[in-house]
């Protein structure tokens, strides 16, 4: 049991400390950061979500506003509210929370948000500009990563970076991410042939498929940095568990993030951060 453990709990609690002064000098000043949440429909695990952020907003004196559409809306009504939303010179943030009803076109919905104001970093837009290294709002969780491990004065520069997943939400911005910081980087999948050799060669695996305790022993390079961002229901229904055997992790690893307390404190800490950014950006240019 030799890993280092990453705690995401006080990483998130130094990026809030760090973001109150900032709230407090934008509300001192102009106002207050404004984040619009869009939630629609009973799913449990995005209400969950929507609480924990509107919760974030509440202790940080961001200005939230939860946005409840009907489950019936259709594409172009939802379109309506976005482009209300856009137009809205408090609000810096919009979140659309996913899953969307299948009657809502996922895609005209995430495109339609302004790009200055897609907080979560999902638009073609800000994602061309994390491919092409420019300043944009990052997606959260891996913006989170790569903070974790700045923090933690993790070296990336060089090393050789698996991720383990290829979503538009994680694994393709963290490997961009990381390659940006000169790691070499390979991203593995669900048709990646012989994925535990591929992973034993990484320095720095990430790990994000959302399969509990997948990654085992024979995944684990001694020495590696292991990041799981796996946050999947526990056998009983109850609690989380990792993509990555802990034990395993704990033992061969030099450093492991831990399901819970890793990468999930620091998702709607980076979200907090890119909306104060947006705000400062916006009163700037306002
Ligand atoms: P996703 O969209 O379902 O993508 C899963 C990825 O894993 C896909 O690229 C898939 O490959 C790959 N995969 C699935 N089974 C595999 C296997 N047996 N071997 C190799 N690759 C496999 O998931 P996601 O949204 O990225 O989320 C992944 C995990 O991270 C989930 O547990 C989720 O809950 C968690 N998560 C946590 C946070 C946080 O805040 N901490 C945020 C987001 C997600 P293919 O592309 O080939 O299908």
């Amino acid at each position: 049991m030799g890993a280092k453990i990453l705690d995401g709990k006080q990483v998130r609690e130094q990026i809030l400390s760090e973001l109150r002064p900032r709230i407090a000098k934008l509300t001192a000043t102009h106002r207050p950061p404004g984040l619009a949440v869009i939630l629609i429909g009973p799913d449990p695990a995005s209400e969950i979500y929507v609480r924990g952020k509107i919760k974030a907003c509440g202790e940080l004196g961001i200005y939230s506003e939860k946005v409840t559409p009907p489950e019936t809306i259709f594409t172009e009504e939802l379109l309506g509210i976005i482009e209300g939303l856009n137009q809205r010179s408090e609000i810096d943030g919009i979140l659309v929370q996913m899953p969307l009803p299948k009657q809502v076109d996922s895609r005209r919905i995430l495109l339609s948000v302004r790009p200055d104001k897609d907080v979560d970093g999902f638009h073609p837009v800000n994602v061309g500009c994390l491919v092409a290294n420019i300043p944009a709002p990052r997606a959260c969780t891996p913006a989170g990563i790569m903070d974790l491990l700045r923090r933690y004065e993790i070296s990336v520069s060089g090393k050789k970076a698996v991720v383990v997943g290829r979503s538009d939400i994680v694994g393709k911005p963290t490997a961009l991410m990381l390659l940006h910081q000169n790691a070499t980087v390979t991203i593995c999948h669900s048709k990646t042939v012989n994925l535990p050799e591929e992973c034993r060669r990484a320095d720095i695996l990430v790990v994000a498929i959302g399969r509990s305790n997948f990654v085992t022993r024979d995944f684990i390079q001694p020495g590696a940095v292991v990041i799981d961002v796996g946050q999947n229901r526990g056998a009983d229904g109850k609690g989380l568990v990792g993509d990555v055997d802990a034990n395993a992790a704990l033992e061969l690893a030099s450093a492991y993030t831990p399901v819970p307390g890793g990468v999930g404190p620091l998702t709607i800490a980076m979200l907090m951060s890119n909306t104060v950014q947006a705000a400062e950006q916006h009163v700037c240019s306002g």
